[in-house]
């Protein structure tokens, strides 16, 4: 979505005073958003040829995978070769993750039979329970409810007698990034459908039919789906944190790469929708095209979640069906979101012309809508991304623990230099600051990565090789919390920083060993 749309924004800044080559491993763009709709025979996903796409957008279309970047020289590495560039945009989206093992993963069309076999089961008796999980990580969860009410609606429609729904989720609120109003609306239609909510809970797992639950308990369920945790995919030459997401300026130009932006599910911006990843990419194709010349001040990227919340009691795709609409795309419009399905300032009315579906302001009119605009201030989106410590963490705080000897280097300095002062210092990694505020990490496996893709450790920048925007803790927090977040994370490392500024690192083995004198189990 975001490559496109910054495609047909560019073509419009800048008319033909700019070549556009989009790259993908699939020759085909798929619309996902109808593919909750398809395990209720209520719509099938969209297809569209993406070098038809690509044409129709003043664009060409290269069948290829982006594997890395070599910023310095302007050139994309891909699967069919080197590809160079005067200005770069990744918008590769996100993978999607097992959140929840043992449970049935949505990840989109691909998943809609396997769903679709659910609700048979049910409705043949062979099932009762379901358990629909928006599980921790990134995740976009409305698709979880949109499956949670259709499925209600469907069983209801179908005469099933005795079906359990649940709907577990991690959020404090149901739809939590909505809002107050969001989350009241669909709280009220959970209940009206007559789903269970639990909220405020992270789901682990599923085993032998129970799944489990965090803080606690456990929920018996014949069948779980879960939507997938999030990640972005490694890209070589470029700054990625743990999970794989690039961090970007207002603007959306990657922080230390000049002339690469990111836009979409694989930034560090924390809400994984479509809607959000073309706002992104207009803001980036503004700055792009100012630096061709385009008469224009670039608009930084103002984040503002849009939804259309339909609560009627009987969902808007029903009334279309009896009117007998068949094959307008409004009839197999899932419960909401957005005003129009396909999203994008430039990306909606293109594909609206292609395909001959709804425009947004016929989709708005819609009687009994609630429609939704949240502007996402810092302090929302700071919420959605806390980390809380555990209930009744005591003992050793970090700042007791942790080493105040730290090697701290900048993004622009060669690999090779860096990991000689690693080796004189005998440390095994080094913290990235820009500023004196810390940006990234770099660890003897960054190094290792970088050497075995090739780059020259003489020319190869820190910045390009860090984990960017490292997990990172204040002094104050208890080393048991610590602990549990080096343990979810997986890392041996973690930066201790006051108001952003790095002051020590702690080390898993210190902090085990404070951990073990105070008799704490560490259970892994
Ligand atoms: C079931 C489901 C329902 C959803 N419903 C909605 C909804 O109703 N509204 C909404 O706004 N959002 C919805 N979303 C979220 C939305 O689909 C994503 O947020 C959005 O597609 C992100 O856009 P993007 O451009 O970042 O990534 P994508 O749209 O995923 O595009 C990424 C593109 O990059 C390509 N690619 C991957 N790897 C590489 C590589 N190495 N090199 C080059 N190209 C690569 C992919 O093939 C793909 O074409 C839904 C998602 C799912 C899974």
């Amino acid at each position: 979505m975001a490559a496109l749309e910054a495609a047909l924004a560019l073509r419009a800044l800048v008319e033909e005073r700019v070549t556009i080559e989009l790259v993908g491993p699939e020759p085909h763009f798929f619309y996902r958003p109808l593919s909750v709709a398809e395990p209720f025979g209520l719509g099938d996903t969209q297809r569209f040829e993406l070098g038809a796409l690509a044409a129709g957008a003043g664009a060409t279309f290269t069948l290829g995978a982006l594997e890395g970047v070599d910023a310095a020289g302007h050139v994309a590495k891909t699967s069919v070769g080197e590809i160079e560039y005067d200005v770069l945009l990744v918008a590769v989206g996100a993978v999607p993750t097992v959140a929840v093992p043992g449970a049935l993963l949505f990840r989109g069309p691909a998943d809609a039979d396997k769903f679709r076999g659910v609700l048979e089961a049910v409705a043949a008796g062979a099932a009762r329970r379901v358990a629909f999980v928006v599980p921790s990580g990134a995740v976009w969860s409305l698709p979880i409810y949109e499956l949670a009410l259709m499925s209600a609606t469907h069983l209801g429609e179908h005469l099933v007698q005795g079906a359990e729904l649940v709907l577990v989720t991690v959020e404090d609120e149901p739809l939590q990034v909505f809002g107050r109003a969001g989350s009241d609306a669909v709280r009220h239609l959970l209940a009206e459908r007559g789903i269970d909510l639990v909220a405020g809970t992270r789901a682990v797992d599923v085993v032998e039919g129970e799944l489990r639950l965090v803080p606690e308990g456990r929920l018996e369920a014949d069948h779980v789906v879960a939507l997938p945790r999030l990640r972005g995919a490694r890209l070589d030459g470029v700054p990625q944190t743990l999970d794989g997401f690039v961090p970007v300026d207002a603007h959306c130009r990657v922080r230390g790469l000049g002339d690469v932006y990111a836009a979409g599910d694989i930034t560090t911006f924390p809400i994984k929708q479509g809607g959000i990843a073309t706002q992104m990419a207009d803001a980036a194709a503004q700055m792009i095209a100012s630096r061709l010349g385009a008469d224009l001040r670039p608009e930084p990227f103002r984040p503002v979640l849009r939804g259309l919340l339909l609560t009627g009691r009987e969902p808007r795709y029903l009334r279309h069906e009896e009117d007998g609409d068949d094959g307008d795309a409004a009839t197999t419009e899932p419960l909401w979101w957005p005003p129009a399905k396909i999203v994008g300032r430039h990306l909606a009315p293109f594909l609206a012309g292609l395909a001959g579906v709804e425009s947004a302001a016929e989709a708005e009119l819609e009687p009994g809508a609630i429609s939704i605009e949240v502007e996402l201030a810092d302090a929302a989106l700071e919420k959605l991304s806390k980390r809380v410590e555990p209930d009744g963490a005591e003992g050793d705080t970090v700042g007791e623990v942790m080493t105040t000897e730290l090697l701290v280097v900048s993004p622009e300095q060669p690999l090779a230099e860096v990991a000689e002062r690693m080796r004189v210092l005998d440390v095994g990694a080094a913290v990235v600051a820009h500023e004196e505020r810390l940006i990234g990490i770099l660890t003897s496996r960054d190094l290792l990565r970088a050497l075995a893709a090739g780059a020259d450790p003489q020319v190869a920048r820190t910045g390009e090789w860090m984990t960017a925007e490292p997990v990172a803790v204040p002094a104050s927090t208890f080393v048991e919390s610590a602990l549990s977040l080096m343990s979810e994370h997986g890392i041996h490392r973690l930066p201790v920083v006051e108001d952003g500024r790095p002051v020590g690192m702690l080390g898993f083995r210190q902090a085990a060993q404070s951990a073990r004198g105070r008799g704490i189990g560490l259970g892994f």
